[in-house]
């Protein structure tokens, strides 16, 4: 299995992303969490030059093909290895992250992007994908308020970038609701855990 969880600043991915494979690994799955961009060293180099506040200058395209780099080596090194194994695969960020924010936020097309990315991707989509939908607003206080969390130049985006990539999602939604589930994030942690676990086992077993 290929699950992705997906969502903007704040959303709590990556505290969910550890619950779900302590559950999953208690279920008996062999699991592997992982993270876009990322995960391996070519690609966290890769995303070291994407989030570097000094690289202000950053062409959008040129970001976008580097998150695709990122993501193909990723996928060739890390994930497909992994799911030729058996092992349930957990990725914090995919292809969802990159036509919503560089396609649809940073406005150069979600089916451009889409086209790159298809290329990176090679066909393997995710099985499932659990987007956490967190209002810009909870989510940005959520970030600069925890501690130990750095903050890189996109997180100092405006609130209206944010918002956009809220719509990205919504789009994607729209367009695959079969393969994207909503997830309330708002809500309390257990809730979303629970929420998760239940559209993760009607995959499952379904
Ligand atoms: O999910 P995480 O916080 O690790 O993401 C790191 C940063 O990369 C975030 O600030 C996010 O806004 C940004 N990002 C992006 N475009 C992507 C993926 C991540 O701008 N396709
Ligand atoms: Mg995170």
């Amino acid at each position: 299995w290929f699950f992705t969880i997906e969502g903007g600043e704040g959303a709590g991915k990556t505290t969910l992303i550890e619950q779900l494979a302590q559950y999953l690994t208690a279920q008996g799955y062999h699991v592997l969490t992982t993270r876009e961009p990322g995960g391996i060293p070519i690609a966290e180099q890769i995303r070291g030059v994407v989030l570097d506040n000094r690289n202000t200058m950053m062409d959008a395209r040129t970001e976008a093909l580097l998150y695709a780099a990122a993501r193909r080596q990723h996928l060739a090194e890390k994930v497909l290895p992994a799911i030729a194994q058996g092992k349930l695969v957990i990725c914090d960020r995919f292809v969802d992250s990159s036509l919503a924010y560089q396609g649809y936020a940073r406005g150069l097309g979600m089916e451009e992007v889409k086209s790159i990315n298809d290329f990176a991707i090679d066909g393997m989509m995710p099985d499932l994908t659990l987007w956490m939908d967190v209002s810009p607003e909870v989510g940005l206080s959520r970030i600069h308020q925890g501690e130990g969390r750095e903050i890189n130049r996109l997180d100092l985006e405006g609130i209206s970038f944010h918002k956009r990539v809220r719509e990205g999602y919504i789009e994607i939604l729209q367009r695959e609701p079969e393969r994207m589930i909503r997830i309330d994030a708002e809500k309390e942690p257990d809730v979303v855990l629970n929420d998760a676990i239940s559209i993760i086992n009607n995959r499952i077993k379904g």
